[in-house]
C-alpha cells in the first residue's frame, strides 16, 4: 500500500481502536493463547502473550495493527517458539468464505486491476486497453448474495453440529469475518483436545466427503442389493433418506427406481447431496491446531470492516453493522468501477476521479486497492 494511503488507513484504525475498545476483548483463557499482528506493508509478528484487555489495548494503540490474531489453541507457554509452547488443546473453528462457494454472482462484482498501470475494469479482458499488459489483480467488492449464500452454509453447519455432534446452540459463536464470510467457534470443551487428523475427519463428515454408492450396497455391476437408510435415522443417513424420499409412502417406488437406474446415476445423486447439503468450510482452517485466527472486534485490512459477532444471523447486514470506522469526509481519487453499498448508501462507480467520501467508504476503497489519497 502506498505510504499516503497507509497513513489514512492507520489513522482510521487507530481512531476505531481508541473509541471502540469495548468491542475488543481478549478471549477466555487469554494467558494461554498466542497473539499475533501485522502492520500495513510488513510481515507477521507472532508468539506474543497477552494477559488481559489492558495489554491488548496498549498493543493496539502503540502498534496500530492492520490485522490482529489470536490462537484457537491453548499452550503452557504461548510466547515460546512453537516446539516449546506445550500444546494443551484448541477451540474447534470453521471458516466459511464466499470466494470458496463458486457463486455465479462473483464475476459481476469482480474488478480487474492492471498490475502495470493500475487501470481498473469490470469484466475479464485478456489485455489492458491502456497499456497492453496481460497481468491483472482480481478484487471482489461487497455483494449481498455472497453474504446470504455464506449464511446458508453457516446455518447448515449449525444444524449438523447441533443434531449430529451434540453441540448446544449456545456453544456455537458465529462471527462475520470482516470481509466476505463467516467464522464459527465452538466453545464446548468436548472437542478441544482433538488432533489435526480427527479434525480433518470431522470436516469430511460435515462436507459429506467420500460417500460412495457402495456405502448403500450399490455395486458397479449390481445394484440389486441396495440398502437405503430410512427417514427417521439420525445423522447423514436420515438426511440422505429425507432427501431421496419425499415421503415414507414413496420409499418402495424410489428404491426400485434407484436399483434400475444403477451405479452412476446414484453416484451423481450423492454428488448433488454433497453440493447442496454438505457444508463448504475451508478444511485447512479447521485442521490447523496452531492457527492464529482473526481476533473478534478487530478490523480486517482487506476491507476496513470489523470481525464482529452475529447475534441474529438472518438479519445481520455486515455492510452496515460491521462498518464501524469514522464518518468524517476525506478526499481520495477513487478508481472503483463498480458501485459499493455501505451503511445503506451507494458509492460509485468512480473512474479515477477525485471524490469526498465518509472515512469508512474511503478506507474500504483504499483497502481494496481501488483508490488513492489525493
Ligand atoms: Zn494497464
Ligand atoms: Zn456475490
Amino acid at each position: 500500500m502506498l505510504e499516503k494511503n497507509a497513513i489514512l488507513v492507520e489513522g482510521a484504525f487507530k481512531e476505531y481502536y481508541f473509541n471502540r475498545f469495548d468491542f475488543i476483548h481478549v478471549p477466555v483463557k487469554a494467558n494461554e493463547r498466542e497473539f499475533g499482528y501485522q502492520k500495513i506493508n510488513s510481515g507477521m509478528i507472532r508468539h506474543l502473550a497477552m494477559k488481559n484487555d489492558k495489554e491488548l489495548h496498549l498493543l493496539l494503540m502503540k502498534e496500530i495493527p492492520s490485522d490482529v490474531y489470536c490462537s484457537n489453541a491453548y499452550y503452557s507457554f504461548p510466547n515460546l517458539p512453537m516446539s516449546e509452547k506445550d500444546w494443551k488443546g484448541a477451540d474447534l473453528i470453521f471458516d466459511i468464505d464466499a470466494k470458496d462457494l463458486a457463486l455465479p454472482c462473483r464475476k459481476d462484482h469482480t474488478v480487474y486491476k492492471c498490475t502495470s498501470c493500475n487501470d481498473t475494469i469490470t469484466g475479464h479482458q485478456s489485455e489492458c486497453s491502456k497499456c497492453g499488459s496481460t497481468k491483472f489483480e482480481t478484487i471482489s467488492v461487497s455483494c449481498n448474495n455472497c453474504i446470504s449464500e455464506s449464511k446458508k452454509e453457516v446455518s447448515k453447519l449449525i444444524e449438523i453440529l447441533t443434531s449430529d455432534l451434540a453441540i448446544k446452540r449456545e456453544e456455537i459463536e458465529v462471527y462475520f469475518s470482516g470481509n466476505e464470510g463467516f467464522h464459527v467457534r465452538i466453545t464446548s470443551g468436548a472437542y478441544e483436545t482433538l488432533g489435526s487428523q480427527e479434525r480433518a475427519d470431522l470436516v469430511d463428515y460435515i462436507m459429506f466427503n467420500g460417500t460412495v454408492p457402495e456405502t448403500f450396497g450399490i455395486k458397479k455391476q449390481d445394484a440389486s442389493k441396495v440398502s437405503l437408510p430410512t427417514t427417521d435415522e439420525g445423522g447423514w443417513r436420515g438426511r440422505i433418506a429425507r432427501n431421496l424420499f419425499a415421503s415414507k409412502a414413496k420409499t418402495l417406488k424410489i428404491t426400485k427406481q434407484i436399483t434400475s437406474e444403477g451405479y452412476s446415476s446414484f453416484q451423481l445423486k450423492l454428488e448433488e447431496i454433497k453440493r447442496t447439503m454438505g457444508v463448504r468450510v475451508d478444511p485447512k482452517v479447521t485442521m490447523d491446531i496452531h492457527r492464529i485466527f482473526r481476533l473478534e472486534g478487530s478490523i480486517n485490512s482487506k476491507s476496513g470492516l470489523a470481525k464482529i459477532q452475529c447475534d441474529d444471523l438472518d438479519s445481520f447486514d455486515p455492510f452496515s453493522q460491521a462498518c464501524l470506522l469514522g464518518h468524517d469526509e476525506v478526499q481520495i481519487v477513487a478508481n472503483c468501477p463498480l458501485p459499493i453499498k455501505l451503511k445503506n448508501k451507494k458509492y460509485g462507480p468512480y473512474y479515477s476521479e477525485p471524490v469526498s467520501l465518509p472515512k469508512y467508504a474511503a478506507v474500504y476503497m483504499l483497502c481494496k486497492g481501488l483508490g488513492n489519497v489525493v
